[in-house]
């Protein structure tokens, strides 16, 4: 049995391996040299910024601000390989939909705005005034505006998103599925009412000062690389990096970081986690008020014998609501059952909590293996609950930081992307634009899959993002999107979501981060995004676009808008060939962005005040709220030990991955190389199963709807993870996420606790 990745610590995340990594994918990319010096624009003051994750920009960056999956990213965009109207009429679009996700987007940029033909069942080009045309008049032509969806890809910046959310506003909905809402609702839903603000509270100096790191369902070795280098250097300075993960990630145990010079040559790295605790799926909750229920009785021993006090009585007095309610819960909480529903022991999670009590200053982080569960936004708010304590918010070196994936996720959903707008925004729209806004809240993106299945929507516009293969029961979502009556994908390369046509479907090609936006008068626009650490910061493109027929996401909207409800409102080419305008509307319809375009032009941009980082409580109570929820009854993992092979399972990503975008077949971190269909599960588990690493099975989805869902022959890896929780790969997996199981609140859909079983296969 190959266990090399059992409990063994394995080789450092980053290093030369980091580096061969960029070299062969520049070279894939058949651009290496002016790759390499599209690079060094990355995440500069003067250049663009990547389009991989949110992770934040020092004050004073190096000239290599980027990562490997920056590198990835760049790549993958700046290639020269070319989607052509060729490219489309070699193949049908049943052809093209039997390429895996990675084949299809292999084919390179997209050239041409193209319109599907039924009739061949191919896509043909059009030209673009002619596909806005169609498109408006399809619209216009619905009886009901909230029969369209308007989707929204993290990666849309703020001028996009704006432009997106006015247009649709002004056509008459709120439908605005996105993607946060499958990735972190939660952390904005929980934060809202636990502090009053939906979003992290540090910054990324705070990193540099905080004496406690805990890093809680993440995996910045993927997703998040550049995260590494801050957490190297706060190991270093002797701060204690604490990870809860259910996976041995190799990011968090040890990283050579390829900046270092004399850390590279001499083959060096540095220890990352002080403590790495791997929890049963949905344990986090259990783990983290296990840990609230040790610095109690810390509290009552000091108090006990006279000690200083361990809990920050002056914080809770003066700024919170609701301890006396939650020590009574965390009393109630027992620690068999903390310890049953986490997977870890209370001596585990004693050696967690001590580094808590023993630092001054402690950062919380999390990602999806927290907000993607059914009690997601309940165990958010116990990582509130326990922060609280010890006061770690609103002070230098201590908070929160709900990390994001995607580049402006953040930033779409403070311009306006939101399915349930304040009324707030929603005035001052209506004051400043004078047109009368909907009031209805809209669909998210589970609303809008039921109403497409269920024929109530009938139009999907898809700004950006593959949402075919991003969303839960791909099986039920192909069937919702080819049986509609318009599809709309603004992308800038072929994905699998474009081979799901409705009645009329369009691809719409834009410009991607790394290319010129020259408007009319030749001048290079300006677009801006936010990040997890809510710096608005500004992107200009360098490289010549892919193709002389590309329009911008921004110039896109404008037509789109054009065409559906006329310029009564705003002229929406003038503001498309001219950002700055964009941005003055920002400015008069959102706080917190008073002189826009000229702090944009700062060298790394402006910061967006955040109330709860000023510990000002804008909550019910006026103050940070303590909730006192039990522990969820049961979790999947629970549930799933009490039958015979059943796992409960969770979707994550490859090194080669971002969000749906597979840059290649490569795990490195994990030791799969070359293919995507694994379940990574314990060795012992395989052994209780009779079964061997290298046997294929298919997976079966368990959910209480009758539905059969399967994920054929996938080959076990045996990984260093709990007994009775596995993982492999989205989108492959997402068929078997079922979409009536979602998070409470957050309506996100469970991928990281899905319950399963095997059926087995005759070995190849
Ligand atoms: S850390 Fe994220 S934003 Fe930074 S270079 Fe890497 S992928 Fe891009």
């Amino acid at each position: 049995m190959d266990t090399k990745f059992i409990g063994k610590k394995s080789a450092a995340a980053g290093g030369w391996g980091a580096l061969k990594s960029c070299g062969k994918r520049l070279l894939q990319s058949g651009m290496p040299i002016s790759g390499a010096r599209t690079m060094l624009k990355a995440n500069q003051p003067d250049g663009f910024d990547c389009p991989g994750c949110a992770w934040g920009d020092p004050e004073h960056g190096s000239s290599f601000e980027f990562c490997e999956n920056g590198v990835k990213a760049v790549a993958w965009e700046a290639t020269e390989k070319r989607a052509t109207p060729a490219f489309f009429a070699e193949k049908t679009v049943s052809q093209l939909r039997r390429l895996t996700d990675y084949e299809l987007e292999l084919n390179g940029r997209l050239t041409h705005p193209m319109r599907y033909d039924a009739a061949s069942d191919r896509y043909l080009p059009v030209a673009w005034e002619d596909a806005f045309a169609e498109i408006g008049s399809i619209l216009t032509g619905l009886d009901n505006p909230n029969r369209a969806e308007f989707y929204t890809s993290g990666r849309a910046s703020n001028e996009a998103a704006f432009l997106y959310q006015l247009f649709v506003r002004v056509y008459g909905t709120n439908n605005f599925p996105d993607c946060s809402n499958m990735c972190h609702e939660a952390s904005g839903i929980a934060m809202r009412q636990a502090v009053g603000v939906g979003k992290g509270t540090v910054l990324l100096e705070d990193f540099e000062e905080a004496d406690a790191i805990f890093v809680i369902g993440q995996n910045p070795g993927t997703n998040h690389p550049r995260m590494l280098g801050d957490l190297r250097r706060a190991a270093i300075r002797g701060a204690r990096v604490v990870v809860f993960n259910p996976i041995r990630e190799r990011g968090l145990e040890r990283f050579s970081d390829p900046q270092d010079k004399v850390e590279m040559l001499r083959g060096g790295s540095t220890d990352i986690a002080s403590l790495y605790l791997q929890p049963q799926l949905g344990g986090d909750m259990a783990a983290v008020r296990g840990m609230a229920k040790a610095v109690l009785a810390a509290e009552d021993a000091a108090v006990a014998a006279g000690l200083p006090s361990v809990l920050d009585y002056a914080f809770l007095a003066e700024h919170c609501a609701g301890f006396a309610e939650y020590r009574k819960a965390v009393e109630a909480t027992s620690w068999a059952e903390i310890e049953d529903q986490s997977g870890l022991s209370r001596q585990e999670i004693e050696r967690a909590t001590d580094v808590y009590i023993s630092a001054e200053r402690v950062i919380c982080t999390w990602a999806m293996g927290v907000t993607q569960h059914l009690h997601s936004v309940a165990t958010i708010r116990e990582i509130a609950n326990f922060m609280f304590l010890r006061g770690n918010i609103g002070r230098p070196g201590a908070g929160f930081c709900p990390v994001r994936g995607h580049s402006n996720v953040q930033g779409d959903r403070t311009v306006g992307i939101n399915e349930k707008p304040s009324d707030d925004f929603l005035d001052a729209l209506e004051k400043h634009f004078r047109f009368t806004v909907p009031r209805q809240h809209g669909h998210n993106v589970l609303a809008a899959i039921g109403a497409m299945l269920d024929g109530s929507a009938e139009a999907f516009i898809g700004l950006g993002g593959n949402f075919a293969r991003a969303t839960p029961d791909s099986a039920l979502v192909e069937k919702a999107l080819r049986r509609l009556k318009l599809t709309v994908h603004i992308a800038t390369k072929p994905n699998h979501s474009h081979l799901m046509p409705g009645e009329t479907a369009f691809i719409l090609p834009c410009l991607g981060r790394t290319e010129m936006d020259l408007n009319a008068a030749g001048n290079s626009q300006l677009i801006s995004v936010e990040d997890s650490m809510s710096m608005v910061h500004g992107s200009a493109g360098i490289n010549r676009p892919a193709s002389p027929h590309l329009l911008s996401e921004v110039a896109i909207i404008a037509g789109i808008a054009q065409a559906t409800v006329g310029s009564a409102v705003v002229d929406w080419s003038e503001l498309a060939d001219d950002h700055d305008l964009i941005r003055d509307h920002i400015e008069a319809t959102i706080p917190g962005f008073e002189n826009y375009n000229k702090r944009l032009r700062k060298p790394r941009g402006f910061h967006l005040r955040n109330t709860a980082a000023h510990r000002e409580w804008d909550t019910p109570a006026g103050k940070a709220s303590f909730s006192c929820e039990a522990l969820p009854e049961e979790t999947v993992h629970q549930r799933a030990r009490k039958g015979e092979g059943r796992f409960a399972l969770q979707t994550f990503r490859s090194h080669d991955q971002y969000n749906t975008t597979v840059y290649g077949l490569d795990d490195r971190y994990r030791g799969v190389y070359g293919e995507r269909k694994v379940i990574f599960i314990h060795p012992a588990d395989l052994t209780a199963m009779n079964a061997e690493a290298g046997d294929r099975v298919d997976v079966v989805g368990e959910h209480d709807d009758g539905i059969e869902r399967i994920a054929e022959n996938f080959r076990f890896v045996p990984y260093d993870i709990p007994r009775g929780s596995i993982a492999g790969y989205y989108p492959e997996l997402n068929v078997l996420v079922p979409l009536g199981s979602a998070g409470r609140e957050s309506d996100t859909p469970t991928s990281k606790s899905i319950m399963v079983s095997f059926r087995r296969r005759k070995t190849a």
